[in-house]
């Protein structure tokens, strides 16, 4: 194989692709990576990053993980995919046993879909269809929180943020639903009353034609990375099913232990109608999700017509990517993952600290294995970006917020540099 000066690399690049969330005429740079291993980035160029983000909540073993490839590699001997109607396989089996096992009680069943958002959308026509099921074929809308994030697509867009999320610009084809504030009393603290005050209104004029609740338990990731009450999330399943309405909880960023618990759900002991998960499933190897629903929705669903669920992705239940998925999973558990969160949250709380005197921020918060700095402006992306990747860390802010979420298998040393880079980029103004 011959290679590609990265020059041209980056050139072609420029040319022919769209990157997330991206003008095709800006300036804010990209860089060319050749390889990446443990918790290190290996830019085309020679350069090595350590790696603050673990590809957006994915990779929590790292890369290049010799458990993970070996999954791959011996799955790929059997095959790399099957279609899923009619035919089924050990991998995808054995994964959802073990999500099953996993997840809190009565997720009972399992939906395998290629990414989070269909997840998303998956979730919702679930919900839909239940009701539907349950004679009440008017309940279509849902609830959300503001500064909420669920995808891209747009059955997940018509629940995100309606500002963040630009609804103005799509406001033709998304499906209008209810947002409600986003829970005012930060995690570790409880709830009043009067925090509950919104959703209980609109479920008390409208429960009849609200088909879920969905909401990020306990950290809103894109829309803000914002930390809440787990009290908040106990007492809203509570409204829920005094008012006939299922949660659905989308763990797909903070599922398999980044919050401190396996799933954020668990910091308030609620057990959601139904959840998504997906990022960190394959530990970030391939793309993969899961709708998990409990049994009477499933069977509901099932005994009335259409008497079929309608979704079906063409590589539902990729072998390759169920293998891996497993395999990092048997990973986690074997490992003293609990420990290791509450370690990262420790070094991140001690190491971001320090960003609290610089002038330009605003906030700065920690939750297990995600830590937050939080400004007064959006940053200047070309320029900070820039500075990290001179100062050798791979971290990507978005608008006001430098956040680190790293692999679990971080050494403390390589936290230090990575908060310490942070400070250093802050202090000399390279967010400007
Ligand atoms: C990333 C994310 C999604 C969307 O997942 P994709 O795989 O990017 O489609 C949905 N919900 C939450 C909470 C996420 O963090």
């Amino acid at each position: 194989m011959t290679s590609t000066p990265t020059a041209s690399l980056l050139d072609d690049d420029k040319k022919f692709i769209w990157h997330p969330y991206s003008s095709t005429c800006s300036d804010i740079p990209v860089f060319a990576v050749k390889s990446a291993s443990g918790t290190h980035i290996y830019l085309e160029n020679g350069q090595q990053l350590i790696d603050g983000m673990a590809s957006w909540w994915c990779a929590i073993h790292g890369y290049n993980v010799a458990e993970l490839n070996s999954a791959i590699t011996h799955q790929l001997k059997d095959m790399a995919h099957v279609m899923f109607g009619g035919l089924t396989h050990a991998p995808a089996v054995e994964l959802c046993k073990k999500l099953v096992a996993l997840t809190p009680d009565k997720l009972d069943t399992v939906f395998l879909a290629d990414s989070g958002s269909v997840s998303v959308e998956i979730a919702m026509k679930m919900a839909i269809q239940y009701w539907h099921a349950e004679q009440q074929p008017r309940k279509q809308k849902f609830i959300s929180l503001k500064n909420g994030y669920h995808g891209d697509t747009l059955g997940a867009m018509s629940v995100c943020d309606p500002v963040t999320g630009m609804h103005s610009l799509f406001n033709n084809i998304l499906a209008e639903n209810h947002f409600i504030k986003s829970p005012a009393r930060p995690f570790g603290t409880p709830c009043q009353d009067k925090d509950l005050n919104e959703l209980q209104s609109i479920l008390e004029q409208h429960s009849h034609t609200i088909a879920a609740l969905i909401l990020e338990p306990v950290v809103q990731g894109a829309g803000g990375m914002k930390f809440y009450s787990a009290d908040y999330l106990l007492q809203a399943k509570a409204l829920c099913e005094q008012y006939d309405v299922l949660l659905i909880a989308d763990e797909i960023a903070t599922g398999f232990g980044r919050t401190g618990k396996m799933f954020a759900c668990e910091h308030a002991g609620i057990s959601p109608d139904i959840m998504c998960l997906g990022k960190s499933l394959t530990g970030g190897y391939m793309t993969l999700a899961a709708t998990l629903c409990s049994k009477d929705i499933s069977d509901t669903i099932s005994h009335h017509d259409p008497h079929v669920f309608m979704h079906g992705p063409t590589f539902m239940g990729n072998p390759l990517a169920c293998s891996v998925a497993l395999a990092s999973i048997q990973l986690l558990e074997s490992s003293d993952w609990q420990q290791n969160i509450q370690r990262i949250e420790q070094q991140l709380a001690a190491g971001l600290q320090q960003c609290r005197q610089l002038e330009d921020v605003t906030d700065v918060r920690t939750l297990g294995a995600i830590g937050v700095v939080e400004l007064k402006q959006a940053v200047n992306m070309a320029s900070i970006q820039q500075a990290f990747v001179n100062a050798g860390v791979w971290i990507r802010p978005f608008g006001k917020l430098i956040y680190l979420m790293p692999a679990y298998i971080i050494p403390n040393t390589e936290i230090t540099i990575l908060t310490n880079v942070i400070f250093d980029v802050l202090n000399d103004g390279n967010h400007r």
